[in-house]
């Protein structure tokens, strides 16, 4: 394909696609093709001869989207949303079109140089301290990371180790090397890594990746769900009476069954108390305590965000110095209008992430990373090639501005609230066919079918929710807490407005009405 190909080929893609966008409200939001309709639609082979663009464009409709679950639709309020907007897709052009690996400061300066400043700008949009910015005093910094699960894993394997460093230091130097890796292997087999029962899956895959124990610890509905500091102190003391090194502790901002914010300041205070960042004299060391706001986080955008209570210790309280919570990451790309995939993360010290994960071949050496002047972005993540992920953060931000965004963050807060209203006032009150489990939190409610026992409760509201979606007008998903099923209505696409939230809330009444006129009332 030549210049010229191209350009036709992507006006031509560009016409089919902001068709899609503009029609995406009259598909059907979940695809309904069986497991493996792909192979039986395209050749056993790749081809031998070139094909040209038309034909290969032409299978998007024909072959693809039959398959395809639309997460732009407004109809989308399932899991979280995968957000995507037009200067995010043009950010995706460019990175493309400037291809590269930019591992190192030196592979393109401006890939990492961009990064770095549109996350601090990110960073003070959000009101993070201080301490997580590059030019802050604690030596931090932000990076972009394909997904929270990545994010997540590189923080693990970074506390891992400087856990089992600053743990060990007593045997450094004075030819006590090899005593010391060996005391080092002994307690990477006694290290936990801490979560709530609440914590995204991703910090036990991280665990398990790491080769760490991982300990999860129980929540329930007396805390909305919400890790407390009390908790998580009872849990160190308990594994320490084990004999185990708890090491870690993943606190959620915004959890993925009910957007659960964990308290951050009993946390901090319990994790101060017992688990100080310094080596003690005992042969421990200071935990690291990170914060996922994986999906909530950016709101953070919105200063009515920022007053709720309990993350006064995570945005200010804090002294710089004291502070356990040594990274945190939010995800743009859920409802931040970033097109997949754009992670964003924070350290407090980005020595805690390149002391331990710098590894320097002699062909990656070169003049810049040895001055110590230039961030090489490869220290701060596991793979080494990077994309340019900046780009579309950059334009996002510069296309909407945080007005824009926040206006975006209102309407779904403003809609989630809508849909619990309506849950509450007609589907409870008025019908008494539904109960709110939590929420309305960031745009999510959680709620269920009533019955006269917790059987009936369970069966109504997995059948009422099972039938929605197979009718395929509106997709949702659901979650078990404490046993009990229930249904997550999230109202925070980019192309919801009231009337899709008023419309799935009638299908779920028309369908809870018809389980129970079944059953007999
Ligand atoms: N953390 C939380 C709180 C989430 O809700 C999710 C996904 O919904 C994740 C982490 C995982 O996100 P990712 O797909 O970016 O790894």
């Amino acid at each position: 394909m030549d210049s010229k190909e191209f350009k036709e080929a992507a006006i031509s893609s560009i016409e089919e696609i902001t068709n899609y966008y503009e029609t995406i409200p009259t598909r059907r939001v979940v695809s309904s093709v069986s497991p493996g309709y792909l192979r039986t639609l395209l050749p056993q082979s790749a081809p031998q001869d070139p094909e040209p663009w038309s034909s290969i464009q032409s299978d998007i409709e024909s072959k693809i989207m039959p398959g395809i679950t639309h997460w732009q639709h407004p109809n989308f309020m399932a899991f979280f949303p995968a957000s995507s907007s037009y200067p995010g897709m043009l950010g995706e052009m460019w990175s493309a079109a400037l291809n590269g690996a930019a591992f190192n400061w030196i592979c393109s300066p401006a890939v990492t140089e961009l990064e770095t400043i549109v996350l601090d700008w990110l960073a003070k949009s959000l009101g993070l301290p201080e301490r997580y910015l590059s030019t802050g005093k604690t030596g931090g910094g932000g990076v972009i990371h394909g997904t929270a699960s990545e994010a997540i894993v590189t923080v693990l394997v970074a506390a891992r180790d400087k856990y089992l460093r600053e743990s060990t230091a007593h045997l450094e130097g004075g030819g006590k090397e090899e005593e010391r890796e060996d005391e080092m292997m002994r307690k990477r087999s006694r290290l936990v890594a801490l979560a709530s029962g609440a914590t995204h899956s991703s910090a036990k895959k991280a665990a398990l990746i790491a080769g760490v124990r991982f300990h999860p610890i129980p929540v329930g509905a007396e805390t909305g769900w919400a890790l407390t500091g009390r908790a998580v102190g009872d849990a160190i003391e308990e594994l320490r009476a084990r004999g185990l090194e708890p090491f870690f502790l993943a606190a959620t901002m915004g959890t993925t069954d009910t957007c659960a914010v964990d308290d951050f300041g009993g946390i901090c205070s319990a994790v101060r108390e017992l688990a100080p960042g310094r080596a003690g004299e005992d042969g421990r060391a200071g935990m690291w305590v990170h914060v996922d706001a994986a999906y909530a986080g950016v709101s953070l955008m919105l200063p009515e965000v920022r007053e709720m209570a309990p993350l006064e210790a995570l945005l200010a309280g804090e002294k710089d110095e004291g502070c356990p919570v040594l990274s945190i990451n939010t995800n743009m790309h859920k409802w931040g209008l970033v097109n997949f995939d754009c992670s964003t993360l924070w350290v407090m010290n980005r020595t805690h992430l390149t002391d331990y994960l710098t590894v320097m071949p002699a062909y990656l050496r070169n003049q810049y990373s040895d001055s110590g002047l230039v961030t090489d972005y490869r220290d701060w993540q596991i793979p080494l090639g990077r994309r340019f992920r900046s780009l579309k953060l950059w334009f996002v931000l510069r296309t909407y501005g945080i007005k824009g965004l926040q206006e975006h963050f209102r309407k779904g807060i403003r809609l989630g609230e809508l849909f619990a209203s309506l849950v509450t006032e007609e589907g409870g009150k008025g019908r008494d066919l539904f109960e709110i489990v939590t929420g309305p939190a960031f745009a999510l409610t959680v709620f269920r079918v009533k019955g006269k026992d917790r059987e009936e409760r369970n069966r109504r509201t997995k059948e009422v929710y099972e039938r929605v979606n197979a009718g395929g007008e509106i997709y949702i998903t659901s979650t078990v807490l404490g046993g009990d099923f229930a249904i997550r209505v999230v109202a925070s696409t980019p192309f919801v407005e009231e009337e899709h939230v008023r419309n799935a809330f009638a299908i779920l009444v028309r369908t809870a009405e018809e389980v129970a006129k079944e059953e007999g009332g």
